[in-house]
């Protein structure tokens, strides 16, 4: 079986470093937000171009905790694309804030940006855009519209670490940014973890105080604040990992080029780039094909690994039922038909060349 993605395979290529990590981190004696979070924060917020970094708990908690420091809650709106994986819409909520789901764009998958006005009203405080697999949201016309109405922008960068949009990183298109560091992920920890890039300095002071209880100097409180720290322990790991990811999107960019290159089957519609072939970071390669069940049956049949990204749409979850008569369709027909074939940075030549050939032979009947 050529599998979706080898975790294992790509942490052991590091073996020594990481172990030598955990060494670091065991003899120093210092378990929590010491000098190895410091260091990773200065390193990511180099590599993202922005002046800080906090390191968080996960993805998730970046993007919740974003949204808290610049005091969105009850009563405001904040727009969201309806096609994103769940968490990005849980942070809304969980602030009390109401999500106001736009639909994407067919072609690239993210925010269409011509139908985000028409969702904007008094109640509209942020536009949160996500760049979904792995690419950039086209981000000028977001950055005119939010500057016309006075709204915060806010990226979610969970699956594009490193991308480019006009050769400026993701992290560095908005008002301040989340990014989750779970195993999967183009720079992955070996569990959780997440980070905020800004070049706010005030969100950034008041970040600092909520990941930790809302406190900057022990005792003393100036927040209702949160447990939300990047674990210790993880940050030299990421800081290792981090040394590789150019080189990982790299190899990530030279698969998806020789799948676009080479996938030739009218059943199965390939991903688009919207700018530069370079800023694409290939999270995940996605196709669509119109029998979705029946092509992940033959795939595996013929020893491929595939997944979906994602299944079910917001709108449809249960933990939505309160959106269940809105009717998303662009959203429904990604959920509907989207299919994720394998990449990674150490997928091999030979796998990758029998991916190609078992998609090429699939037919309908
Ligand atoms: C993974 C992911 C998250 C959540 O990150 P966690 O670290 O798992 O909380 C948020 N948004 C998107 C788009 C993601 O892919």
């Amino acid at each position: 079986m050529i599998p979706f993605l080898d975790l294992k395979k790509i942490n052991l290529r590091h073996e020594k470093a990481l172990m030598d990590g955990v060494h670091k981190v065991l003899h120093s004696g210092w378990y929590i937000l010491g000098s190895n979070v410091k260091a990773f924060e200065n390193e990511f917020a180099e590599y993202c171009g922005t002046q800080y970094c906090v390191g968080v708990a996960n993805g998730l908690d970046a993007l919740e905790l974003i949204i808290r420091g610049y005091d969105i809650g009850a009563g405001d709106e904040v727009i969201v694309p309806s096609n994103t994986y769940i968490a990005s819409i849980l942070s809304i909520s969980a602030n009390g804030a109401t999500p106001v789901l736009v639909e994407p764009d067919l072609l690239t998958y993210n925010l269409d940006t011509s139908k985000i006005e028409e969702h904007i009203t008094s109640r509209t405080k942020a536009i949160l855009v996500v760049h979904l697999y792995g690419q950039s949201c086209d981000m000028n016309p977001i950055r005119e519209i939010a500057d016309r109405y006075g709204l915060k922008i806010i990226e979610d960068c969970a699956q594009a670490h490193g991308a480019l949009y006009d050769d400026k990183r993701v992290g560095n298109l908005g008002d301040a940014a989340a990014f989750s560091f779970y195993p999967g992920k183009n720079l992955g920890a070996l569990g959780d973890g997440g980070a905020i890039t800004t070049n706010d300095e005030g969100l950034y002071n008041q970040l600092m105080a909520l990941r930790n209880y809302g406190s900057h100097k022990k005792y003393e409180n100036l927040y209702k604040g949160y447990n939300s720290r990047l674990d210790e322990l993880q940050a030299p790991i990421l800081s290792e990992k981090l040394k590789w990811l150019e080189q990982d999107n790299e190899r990530r960019r030279e698969i998806a080029t020789y799948y676009s290159g080479h996938i030739i089957n009218s059943e199965v519609t390939l991903p688009t780039v919207l700018h530069d072939p370079e800023s694409h970071v290939w999270h995940v390669f996605v196709v669509r094909v119109k029998e979705r069940n029946h092509f992940m049956e033959y795939m595996n049949r013929n020893d491929v690994q595939t997944m979906i990204h994602y299944p079910i749409p917001p709108h449809r979850q249960e933990a939505y039922k309160e959106w269940g008569d809105h009717e998303y369709p662009i959203s429904e027909q990604i959920h509907a038909e989207v299919v994720s074939l394998p990449i990674s940075p150490v997928m091999e030549m030979k796998d990758i060349k029998r991916v190609v050939e078992v998609v090429n032979e699939y037919r309908t009947d």
